[in-house]
């Protein structure tokens, strides 16, 4: 499980994270909605270690990390820009997690080989991303970050780049395979009907705050305030 309590982030004077309290339970497939702005990606920078809260505390499965240095946290993070190294082959940047951990060299092609088969990419290892799809850019993301076999897997809006069909394609892959790994997983979107149709439960942040946490059933039938009701009632 991810528990955030009583966080609360500033840059500078301006605060981006108010109060957060917020429970994500083992094997939950947690979306984090809102709008531009909202503190979605520092939310999720603050999970994953790369950024520090001024208050509250940060637990995984019980045990409070606020002080674990990102390297040391298992905590997988696919960015919104998948950021890749152009210059190595589809391979070498699955395995890099791993040989940086300094894993025997068999073990690394094992898992490289079943993680690349598992999102499909087998005849791609020798492929640069410049010579790839979106779609397939994506999915050596996804790979490269679950190949270290993390406790969490963090998604900031990874299928913003696709285009609509692609998109939706994805995400139900996605799905899948988080149900296969049965990961704790909490995903990013601006997207309300991505949310809606995958999550297991949802949060709706606005201006720092989160304005309400459930499944997306509930919080399109029983909306907790205007903001909600408009947020979520605006299926595009
Ligand atoms: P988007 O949907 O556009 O990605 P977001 O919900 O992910 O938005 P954040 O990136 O978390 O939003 O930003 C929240 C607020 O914090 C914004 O007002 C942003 O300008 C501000 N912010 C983000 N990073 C920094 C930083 N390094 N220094 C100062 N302010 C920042
Ligand atoms: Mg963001």
């Amino acid at each position: 499980s991810v528990e955030c309590q009583n966080i609360r982030l500033s840059y500078g004077a301006t605060e981006v994270l108010k109060d957060i309290n917020l429970r994500i339970e083992p094997g939950e497939f947690f979306a984090l909605l809102g709008p531009s702005g909202s503190g979605k990606s520092t939310l999720l920078r603050l999970i994953a270690g790369f950024n520090r809260h001024n208050a509250g505390r940060l637990l995984v499965d019980g045990r409070d990390i606020s002080a674990v240095p990102a390297h040391k946290r298992n905590i997988g993070m696919v960015f919104q820009s998948y950021a890749l190294w152009p210059h190595m082959t589809v391979w070498d940047n699955v395995a890099f997690g791993l040989v940086e951990r300094r894993l025997p060299s068999a073990e690394i092609k094992e898992r490289v080989a079943s993680v690349l088969a598992l999102v499909g990419l087998s005849d791609y290892a020798k492929r640069r991303p410049n010579e790839l799809s979106g779609g397939q850019q994506q999915r050596v993301a996804l790979a490269r970050t679950i190949v270290i076999e993390p406790q969490v897997l963090l998604l900031d809006e990874p299928l913003s780049n696709l285009d609509k069909n692609l998109r939706v394609q994805m995400r139900q892959e996605l799905l899948s395979l988080q149900r296969r790994l049965g990961i704790t997983t909490i995903f990013v979107t601006h997207d309300q009907e991505e949310a809606m149709t995958t999550a297991d439960r949802m949060a709706v942040l606005d201006q720092g705050v989160v304005q309400q946490v459930g499944r997306p059933s509930e919080l399109y039938d029983f909306p907790c305030n205007r903001f909600v009701a408009n947020f979520v009632g605006t299926m595009n």
